[in-house]
């Protein structure tokens, strides 16, 4: 039989097979599904990030315009103006002017969280005046870049600086400077330096979530701007960088590298667009500004990591579920085929388990019960084993008694019912090797009927074979269990004797003898012959014997003798 390598058996095959059937389309749907769910994810999150970036892109705008209109205003006011010409006039000593500071004060305080400090300074670069006043810090603001760009040789524009770094405020500062003219001429220059982490707070109060940070970079990639960090001089990724200044409004994911170094997030980005008339092109350094949005990717995928928990849980009971199906189903599937095979493994018991000895009695097999009723094809198949098995016993009964009968036959002399010469000749060497071993006297007795020939002259044949008959049943009736008697020949029988010397054989010869002398034979309508027998004997041990052939003709030369010396008699050989 062809056993593969690694065979499992039905039950587990079948078991195997079902689960992987049940398991291949869950995960294949289980990944299409969390592939889907994860696009559209970061589709609607990138979506939202977007607005809400230029959202705040927007407001950003509306605020530095707005600040950039009030610093005009004022910088337009005939007080601030005159404080300055006023000043002006005033080449040497202390630049400081009261009326500026004054106003100077009074604008500041309109809006105290804006302004970190306000400065005016006259056509020179000096300071007259300054809001906190203690805070001006320098006389002259000469040589500095906003001041440079504000006044830009008497033609000033206004300025919007970049967010820089302040090392004495130890924070972000966004700094504007607004010419001030009188009378068309160039009077000062107003600086105004705002903090940026108040500015830039009230345009970032809108959230998506818990964990979403809106920030500020430049185009030369430094990060200007983020809630929750002083980040001094970071410079961003060169990818995050690059995706946030494209020229369009969008979304990517990108690698965070703000607050969840290494950690895929999705960034919403929108350009800040200053949309201020007659701006110092020299405004945010000659550089663009973008807005980003990232959040927490934890907190992005959270929706897509409860889903996966879900679906991974009611998937495992899925599993669990199958499992415990298919091993029911398979079981009702599989329990029929092993009772058929437990049922031919004991037929086949049964087979191996009968007797080989022809001379022992055959008992009769019962085929087993086969009650299975599955309703389907395996009832089908113990049906047809069962017939199988039941026209197999019949065949194997047939064949025993068909077996006994022929082995029977083999021994057996047909007309008498006695044993015939070959099995006398086979049962007569085994004796015979059992005497020598044993040191057990045998005999036999040599039989022969005395004119025979007359009988079957005189009545005819078939009542020669009566005759026969008859005296067969009679030796029969005279010997015992031990003793085998056999027809070796027409009318001539021989009788084995183990375990009796030649005074027993003499005396088992002299009776039956007398037996069939005084026997009336019946024959034809109540007609009666008489017969006689002569018999020759003989037993082993004898120094004349040494084997079955020499026993034979001993016992035949005595046959002979009796019948020499006048028949009806008995003779030791
Ligand atoms: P004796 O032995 O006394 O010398 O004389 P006999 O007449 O018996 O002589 P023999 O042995 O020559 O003859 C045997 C006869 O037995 C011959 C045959 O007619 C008869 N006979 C042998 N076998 C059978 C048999 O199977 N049936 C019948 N009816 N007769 C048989
Ligand atoms: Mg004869
Ligand atoms: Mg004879």
């Amino acid at each position: 039989m062809l056993k593969l390598p690694g065979s499992l058996s039905l039950f587990r095959k079948l078991v195997l097979a079902s689960v992987a059937a049940g398991l291949l389309p869950m995960i294949l749907g289980f990944s299409m599904s969390y592939i889907s769910q994860r696009d559209t994810l970061r589709k609607t999150m990138g979506s939202a990030f977007r607005v809400l970036a230029r959202e705040t892109g927007v407001k950003l705008g509306l605020l530095i315009h707005d600040l950039l209109d009030r610093a005009t205003d004022l910088a337009r006011s005939d007080r601030l103006a005159e404080a300055t010409t006023g000043a002006n006039r005033r080449s040497e000593g202390p630049t400081m002017d009261r009326r500026a500071v004054d106003l100077l004060e009074a604008f500041r305080l309109r809006s105290p969280l804006q302004y970190h400090l306000i400065i005016l300074t006259d056509r020179e670069g000096r300071v007259i005046g300054a809001s906190p006043r203690q805070s001006a810090g320098r006389q002259s603001y000469r040589g500095e870049m906003e001041w440079e760009a504000a006044f830009d040789g008497g033609k000033g524009k206004p300025f919007v600086g970049d967010i820089t770094w302040d090392p004495v405020l130890s924070a972000y500062t966004l700094n504007m400077a607004v010419p001030v003219r009188r009378n068309g001429e160039m009077a000062g220059v107003l600086l105004l330096i705002h903090t940026v982490d108040r500015l830039f707070k009230s345009v970032t109060d809108v959230h998506i979530g818990r964990t979403d940070h809106t920030m500020l970079a430049s185009s030369d990639g430094s990060l200007l701007f983020c809630p929750i960090f002083q980040i001094k001089n970071h410079t961003l990724a060169k990818s995050l960088s690059q995706e946030i200044f494209k020229k369009e409004d969008g979304w990517s994911t990108t690698r965070a590298d703000v607050h969840y170094p290494g950690r895929e997030a999705i960034n919403g980005f929108s350009q800040v667009r200053l949309k201020i008339d007659d701006l110092s092109p020299k405004s945010l350094g000659g550089r663009r500004w973008a807005i980003f949005t990232s959040q927490d990717p934890k907190e992005t995928y959270e929706p897509l990591r409860s889903l996966l928990g879900w679906t991974a849980l009611s998937a495992g009971m899925g599993v669990l579920i199958l499992v415990v199906l298919a091993i029911l189903a398979i079981r009702t599937i599989v329990r029929p085929i092993t009772l058929l095979q437990t049922k031919a493994h004991e037929i086949i018991q049964g087979i191996r388990a009968l007797p080989m000895d022809r001379r022992k009695v055959v008992t009769p097999h019962g085929a087993p019960e086969m009650n299975i009723d599955t309703g389907d094809e395996v009832k089908d198949l113990a049906e047809a084993f069962s017939e199988m098995v039941g026209t197999l016993e019949s065949s194997r009964r047939l064949l025993t008694e068909t077996t006994r009968r022929l082995e029977e036959m083999a021994i057996t002399d047909e007309l008498t019912g006695l044993y015939n010469r070959r099995y006398m000749m086979e049962e007569l060497k085994a004796e015979f090797s059992r005497s020598m071993r044993f040191g057990l006297p045998l005999s036999c007795l040599a039989i022969d009927l005395d004119f025979f020939k007359e009988v079957n002259d005189r009545c005819g044949h078939l009542a020669g074979d009566e005759v026969l008959r008859q005296i067969s049943d009679l030796f029969h009736e005279n010997f015992r269990e031990p003793d085998i008697l056999a027809r070796i020949g027409g009318e001539e029988f021989l009788v084995i004797l183990p375990q009796t010397d030649i005074r027993g054989a003499l005396a088992k010869g002299e009776l039956l003898r007398g037996q069939v002398e005084r026997h009336a034979f019946t024959i034809d309508h109540g007609e009666t012959i008489r017969l006689t027998i002569s018999i020759g004997a003989a037993a082993y041990p004898d120094e004349r014997i040494h084997n079955t052939d020499h026993l034979l003709k001993v016992t035949d030369d005595a046959l002979y003798r009796s019948k020499e010396t006048g028949r009806n008699r008995v003779s030791r050989g």
